[in-house]
């Protein structure tokens, strides 16, 4: 059975658009995982954690047999592959992977919380998911063009000058 799934990515060390375009590829290459959708590319203030680089971020949509567990597993594969450094908690990280939601999966599982819990207060993720898929929605919290209109989207800045492809897609 196929399955819809929202993947947000994001880096703030070393050649950030590399991170993001390698984990798309990597991303479309894993068993059972279809890129659908890319956004465009943002470059974003740092919330919370300590002081760091501004981060790039984007958002795609998959489709794919996995379930969820299992893409959880893809997608730490593919930070790994980027070395991903992860010492500090909310620090800055190479390449750094969230589920937003999957199908309409709702679980509290610490191990993978879905949809993601910090999705609906995070502009950073709303602006993109909204390129991708304009009629985006949360399981429970609803369409995300509405809590957007609630958010603070200072901070998060389109990047006309730099985009993501999708390998094999026609352009
Ligand atoms: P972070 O370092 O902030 O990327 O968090 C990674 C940890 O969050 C991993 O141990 C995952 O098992 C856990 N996690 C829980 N929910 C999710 C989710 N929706 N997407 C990605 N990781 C998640």
């Amino acid at each position: 059975m196929t399955s819809h799934a929202v993947l947000a990515i994001g880096a703030n060390i070393g050649d950030r658009l590399a991170a993001l375009q390698g984990a798309i590829d990597l991303l479309a290459s894993s068993d059972g995982v279809r890129v659908g959708a890319v956004s465009h590319v943002y470059e974003t203030d740092p919330v919370g954690g300590p002081d760091q680089d501004d981060f790039l971020n984007a958002v795609l949509i998959v489709d794919t047999d996995l379930a969820p567990q299992d893409l959880l597993a893809a997608c730490q594969a593919v930070e790994h592959a980027w070395h991903r450094t992860r010492d500090v908690r909310w620090g800055p990280r190479t390449l750094d992977i969230d589920i937003i939601a999957f199908d309409e999966v709702v679980s509290d599982d610490p191990d993978l919380t879905l949809p993601h819990p910090r999705a609906a207060q995070r502009a950073f993720v709303c602006i993109p998911w909204l390129d991708a898929d304009p009629e985006a929605h949360l399981p429970i919290d609803g369409p995300v063009a509405h809590l957007l209109s609630h958010l603070d989207t200072e901070g998060v800045r389109r990047r006309p000058d730099l985009a993501l492809v999708i390998p094999g897609a026609v352009r």
